[in-house]
């Protein structure tokens, strides 16, 4: 039986890509904020020198800059599977994302990490769950460096490196 049209199986594969990327970018996004959510109600509890660790700036900084960076990645997200459910070309959108949210997904569990200290090994507080899973969707489904390849060439017309 065929599936589709002869001779555009190919084009079919690529088409299926493009959410596969959105998708993902939406577990890093996911995985980051369940991670900050963890950091931030450790460094509210946990108490050194009679203060909770949140009150230092060198945790609560990163912490605030993980949930922007979590915030921007969220916006292309959005912008991406907008153009796919409206049936417009999101590549560039859909690798934007992916990349965003991977790199903002994996700042956040490795600042989770961070602020649970030693703790954040422990599997029994899941950090180093979110921080091994975050740090995958720099490598799967394309990795990083395909993406910057495709927006280098495709996106600005740069000749192609491969
Ligand atoms: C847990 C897991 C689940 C997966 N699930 C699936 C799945 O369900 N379906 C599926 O099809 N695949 C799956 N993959 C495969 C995944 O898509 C690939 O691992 C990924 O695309 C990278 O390809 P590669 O491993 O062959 O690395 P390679 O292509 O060997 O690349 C190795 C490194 O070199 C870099 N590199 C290669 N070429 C260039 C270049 N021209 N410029 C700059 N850097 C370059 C890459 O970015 C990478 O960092 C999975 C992988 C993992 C780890």
């Amino acid at each position: 039986m065929l599936s589709g049209d002869e001779g555009k199986g190919f084009g079919y594969i690529l088409d299926g890509l493009n959410p596969e990327r959105i998708l993902i970018a939406a577990e890093a996004l996911g995985i980051g904020r369940a991670a900050i959510d963890k950091a931030t109600a450790y460094a509210n509890d946990r108490v050194i020198f009679d203060r909770p660790i949140g009150k230092n700036q060198g945790i609560a900084f990163p912490l605030a800059e993980a949930h922007m960076k979590l915030k921007a990645a969220e916006l292309v997200i959005r912008e991406a599977s907008w153009r796919y459910d409206n049936d417009l070309p999101c590549a560039e959108q859909a690798n934007t994302a992916k990349y965003l949210a991977s790199e903002a997904g994996f700042f956040a569990a490795d600042r989770a990490m961070q602020t649970h200290g030693g703790f954040g090994y422990a599997t029994e507080y899941h950090v180093e769950r979110y921080w091994r899973e975050a740090r995958l969707m720099k490598i799967a489904p394309v990795s990083q460096e395909m993406v910057l390849n495709f927006v280098s060439s495709k996106v600005l017309g740069l000749p192609r490196s491969y």
